[in-house]
């Protein structure tokens, strides 16, 4: 990213006293953290901010610094001097909190979604960010705009979670440079972890049997999928956001190229999430043909359908791409 585009920003940033920070549907680490983390460095500067997202904190991620400060949108309106939309590909995905907004004299658009088209007033995509919160990190740092442990923390919990704990492709000895410089500000590191990946609540693993005990492989088992009833769900008593990482249980299977995950929502379709293992299956051209998008190796979709009509239309499209490259690599 380039450093007048962040100067653009940080001019923006300190000459206006009302934002907007808000992140997308069915949130994440990246969003929730980059969202408080951004929202603490404002603050500090004596900004007044809304932070705003339509599902509010989850409860997995409360342990985060200021925490409390995200929540669900108001249900009337309000005008702000500037919305900045984070991690969020399409301006649509920011649900409920989109509506909230009735004026903004500025849109920031801060993303690293290679399906981000570009909306907004200010555009700030750097597709090879493997997380929101790098790109965060860049502004502030770069812009010297106010950091302490709080932010970093948000920050460090952003990055670890959008990476797979520094796993995928994406990460880069920068983000490897940007944690280092996050956890000098104090961060108790194992603690941390514990609280991102040892603190799931007893249902998550019962979900995850539900699951694998209808996991299926296709096309030489390259192709693994496994799919979430509404009335399973509703059985086990999950939360959405109970499902976050699951799918790299099937991803992580040797000679697994696509991993795909089907649930079924209340609204007469389908969430599909998907990853690939290689750049040449690009699982968001594939979801973007069902109306979604996302990264090259991970991305989703919202279709409508019946779970086995989607099911059977989206693995078909996937098993065909794998099928032209295995005949490419033969
Ligand atoms: P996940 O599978 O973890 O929900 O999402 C993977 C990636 O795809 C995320 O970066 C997310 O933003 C993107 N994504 C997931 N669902 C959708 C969708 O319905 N539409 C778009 N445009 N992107 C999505
Ligand atoms: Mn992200």
């Amino acid at each position: 990213m380039s450093a007048s585009k962040f100067q653009e920003i940080d001019q923006i940033l300190r000459a206006h006293q009302r934002f907007a920070i808000l992140g997308h549907v069915r949130p994440d680490g990246d969003a929730l953290g980059s969202q408080l983390a951004l929202a603490l460095s404002l603050q500090a500067l004596g900004k007044e901010v809304r932070v705003w997202n339509e599902d509010g904190m989850l409860e997995k991620y409360s342990f985060l610094p200021s925490a409390q400060l995200l929540t669900k949108p108001p249900s009337t309106p309000e005008d702000f001097d500037v919305a900045v939309a984070l991690d969020t590909a399409i301006q649509n995905r920011l649900g409920t909190a989109f509506a909230a907004v009735r004026s903004a004299k500025i849109w920031i658009n801060i993303d690293h979604h290679l399906s981000n088209p570009g909306y907004g007033n200010v555009v700030c995509v750097d597709t090879s960010a493997p997380a929101t919160a790098e790109i965060i990190f860049h502004l502030i740092k770069t812009q010297g705009l106010p950091f302490n442990r709080d932010i970093a923390e948000n920050l460090y919990a952003a990055i670890s979670t959008d990476t797979g704990s520094f796993q995928y492709p994406k990460t880069s000895d920068r983000t490897f440079e940007i944690a280092a410089e996050l956890i000098r500000t104090g961060l108790d590191v194992g603690r941390l972890n514990q609280q991102l990946y040892e603190n799931y609540p007893r249902r998550r693993l019962e979900l995850l049997r539900e699951l694998l005990h209808n996991m299926r492989f296709q096309q030489e088992d390259h192709v693994a999928s496994f799919s979430l009833t509404l009335k399973a769900a509703a059985e086990l008593g999950v939360l959405p956001e109970d499902n976050e990482g699951l799918i790299d249980h099937l991803r992580a299977v040797r000679g697994v190229i696509v991993a795909v995950f089907f649930e079924e929502l209340f609204d007469g379709k389908v969430r599909v999430s998907m990853r690939s293992k290689t750049e040449a299956v690009d699982v968001c051209a594939i979801c973007q043909k069902f109306g979604g998008g996302g990264h090259s190796l991970a991305a989703g979709a919202r279709v409508r359908g019946t779970l086995a009509e989607v099911e059977q239309r989206v693995l078909a499209e996937v098993c065909a791409n794998v099928k032209s490259l295995k005949a490419g690599l033969a």
